[in-house]
């Protein structure tokens, strides 16, 4: 089973990755705020509770959101792997991940930043709105530069934190997220290969 989590500014390819993975190792892409958001649209008991924290754009526990990985992740769809996606949001997040994985007998995480130039991904953005106003379509309201400049912002104060955790334990490998989007898979996959056979033989060691 592989639990890969990928990080990545907003715009890095991280949603193309994840489809490309999903076909090719048939891993089951994660977000914590979608399984959160099904919570309050089937009324249950945990959505009632995280309901108005949400509305605030507050985070949820750290224990309720492990909680739902440690649900899912048990589901027979997962048994290839999963891709984290929004998670881990904190450090406390990221070690509640690492010691429930540990205590199921899961492999840890492997961790890959997808590491972008972001003044090119503004321009384009640029070039993206552009067209789309050229063949008379209208862009999301949400597609700006200030929206996608505050959320590379919030990535950099709330998420990027996140990374030492991953590199002190040798487990964060960097990616050129600028490269054409095959090569950028093909860096993913060789990463991915290695990192199994690595687990592989030391489980075999071990
Ligand atoms: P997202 O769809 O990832 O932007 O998440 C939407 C909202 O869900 C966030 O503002 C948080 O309130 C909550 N949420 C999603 N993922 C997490 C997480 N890993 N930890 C805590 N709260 C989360």
């Amino acid at each position: 089973m592989i639990n890969l989590i990928l990080f990545g500014p907003p715009g890095a390819g991280k949603g193309t990755q994840a489809k490309a993975l999903q076909q090719k190792y048939g891993l089951v892409q994660l977000s914590t705020g979608d399984m959160l958001r099904a919570e309050i649209a089937a009324v249950t008991p945990l959505g009632l509770r995280v309901k108005d924290i949400m509305a605030r754009g507050d985070l949820v526990s750290d224990e309720i959101v492990i909680e739902l990985i440690e649900k899912r992740i048990a589901q027979p769809d997962c048994r290839e792997g999963v891709i984290y996606d929004g998670f881990p949001r904190t450090v406390d997040q990221a070690r509640a991940l690492d010691a429930m994985l540990a205590r199921k007998s899961y492999p840890a995480p492997t961790a890959i930043q997808l590491v972008v130039d972001e003044e090119k991904m503004v321009s384009r953005l640029h070039e993206r709105i552009a067209q789309m106003k050229a063949a008379g379509q209208t862009p999301r309201p949400d597609d700006n530069e200030q929206t996608l400049r505050n959320r590379m912002k919030e990535y950099h104060e709330k998420t990027e934190p996140v990374l030492p955790h991953y590199r002190a334990k040798g487990a964060l490998h960097e990616v050129d997220g600028m490269e054409p989007i095959a090569n950028v898979t093909a860096a993913i996959e060789s990463i991915l290969d290695r990192d199994s056979e690595k687990k592989r033989n030391s489980l075999a060691a071990g």
